[in-house]
């Protein structure tokens, strides 16, 4: 839903980065261009706070000064180079320049804390990626930057702070890609944003390190990128949407999609690259950089392949547990029993104890259901299991058969003792219901199938005497 405010900005940023092109190269006229832009883009993202109020204002006038920072140093250099002669490097220009990196990553930071809470899993994935992009950093930009005998001390500090600021600026925005949070159009103005600025330095630096020099049409695409970088920034500070880019959202489960995979497999690759392309010109010079870088990726990759298999660890006793629990009621469920009933005999056996098994059927349950309606069922259901459990021993099995239907495995216990057990928890039921039982002592030769039945069959007998009574199955037991 764009708005006029929306509208109007996107038109004149569509004719800010077009008609760059067409300004004249080194004319006074492209200085103000790009000037104009960025303050421009300062001051629609300051209308941007004042109209659509968002939840993190602070990002965005952090956004806003290190945007007409930025563009306030073209200005300066401008100047500079009006009244001396050769300004020199560093000069107050780089200052405003570098503006942009600590505001923006501050307000980067600032905003990502709100939009998430603590997200161990994304953290790990953007400093893995950002480890690797720093060694490639380190290799190419700040090293040589670092080495110049050209410039002093200051000099060194400023050019290193260039790359520094960048690799800070990604890592800023691979948090926030990969960190969940509102996924809206500001959000994805943000991000197109950043990969402007990011895209735009890279490409220096990669220019920087060729030995061929570009036209002055590629310095000029360059200079629109960055503009580009300053009105993309702008367009998502008025959209509506940001209104709700702050907005906390509880992270996403630990996943690893395979986009991210590729990416992560990459970076894992860079230092031995780095390392095999320096070994094959016999010139290593970043042996100690590309074996830190190795090893941090390296660990990092282990810690979040640890994280997967805790998660794995976790989801599969979770599963485990699902596929043996009734969801109503919380008890085991009729797959538990099957697997339960038989180890409990199979104890009885050892033992020589005796084992009583007892089936459970709530008396007109159906009628409960008509007149309560289905959800009254369900909580008499979980209240009568509840109560149930009260009455037995910390031994006695209860699941949940099916239905209104329970079973109950009674070790230790004869047909008598059971019985006994069984009449309390039908005294027991909640709401004034009542049940039916049919139990059955383990005649210690039949199989668990035939144990059942017999139980079934007194339940039967006992529906059909009146029901709200417990009935013996005709075999007794043969006890040791
Ligand atoms: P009887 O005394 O003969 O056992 O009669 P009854 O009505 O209890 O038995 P019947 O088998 O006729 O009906 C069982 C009813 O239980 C029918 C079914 O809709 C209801 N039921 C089964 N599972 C659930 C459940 O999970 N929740 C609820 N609310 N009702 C259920
Ligand atoms: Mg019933
Ligand atoms: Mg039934």
């Amino acid at each position: 839903m764009a708005s006029q405010l929306m509208r109007f900005h996107m038109m004149i940023a569509a004719l800010a980065v077009f008609g760059f092109l067409a300004v004249p190269d080194g004319s006074t006229l492209q200085v103000i261009w790009q000037v104009g832009c960025g303050w421009y883009a300062a001051a629609i993202i300051i209308a941007g706070i004042r109209r659509r109020r968002p939840a993190m204002p602070v990002t965005w006038w952090l956004v806003a000064l290190g945007i007409a920072g930025n563009a306030g140093g073209i200005l300066v250099e401008y100047v500079l180079a009006h009244i001396q002669t050769d300004p020199g490097f560093p000069s107050v220009a780089d200052v405003a320049y570098l503006s942009l990196y600590p505001a923006v990553a501050t307000g980067l930071l600032l905003l990502i804390r709100r939009r998430t809470a603590r997200d161990w899993s994304s953290l790990v994935d953007a400093t893995t990626l950002t480890t690797g992009m720093s060694l490639l950093a380190w290799v190419f930009m700040v090293k040589p930057a670092a080495s110049d005998p050209s410039i002093g001390l200051l000099g060194h500090i400023v050019s290193v702070a260039y790359p520094v600021g960048d690799v800070v600026l990604l890592a800023m925005t691979v948090r926030l890609m990969l960190s969940g949070g509102t996924r809206n159009t500001s959000f994805r103005l943000t991000c197109a944003a950043l990969v402007c600025f990011l895209t735009g330095d890279a490409t220096w630096a990669v220019i920087n390190q060729m030995v061929w020099e570009p036209g002055p049409m590629a310095h000029k695409i360059l200079a629109d990128v960055f503009l580009a970088g300053y009105l993309v920034f702008a367009a998502a500070a008025v959209h509506p949407d940001v209104r709700s880019l702050a907005r906390t959202v509880a992270p996403r489960p630990v996943r690893i999609s395979r986009g991210l995979l590729v990416v992560l497999t990459v970076t894992s690759l860079i230092g031995p690259a780095l390392l095999l392309l320096q070994a094959l010109r016999h010139q290593v010079t970043d042996a100690l950089a590309i074996a830190i870088g190795c090893i941090s990726v390296f660990l990092l990759v282990l810690t979040r392949m640890s994280q997967l298999l805790t998660q794995l660890d976790l989801q599969t006793e979770k599963v485990r547990e699902l596929a043996v629990t009734d969801e109503l009621t919380g008890l085991p469920n009729r797959r538990s029993w099957n697997t339960e009933l038989p180890r409990t005999m199979e104890q009885a056996r050892r033992t020589g104890n005796p084992l009583t098994v007892a089936l459970i059927d709530i008396d007109h349950f159906k009628n409960f259901n008509d007149t309560y309606g289905h959800p009254a069922g369900d909580r008499l259901l979980k209240e009568a299991t509840a109560a149930w459990q009260h009455e037995l021993r910390t031994v006695d099995h209860l699941a949940r058969f099916g239905g209104e239907e329970f079973v109950l495995a009674l070790p230790d216990a004869t047909t008598a003792q059971a019985r006994a057990i069984v009449d309390r928890m039908r005294l027991a039921t909640p709401l004034g219901q009542t049940f039916s039982a049919g139990i059955a002592g383990w005649d210690r030769a039949e199989t668990s199938d035939e144990l059942t039945a017999r139980a079934d069959t007194a339940l039967y007998q006992a529906k059909n005497a009146g029901r709200n009574q417990i009935a013996e199955a005709a075999q007794e037991p043969v006890t040791t």
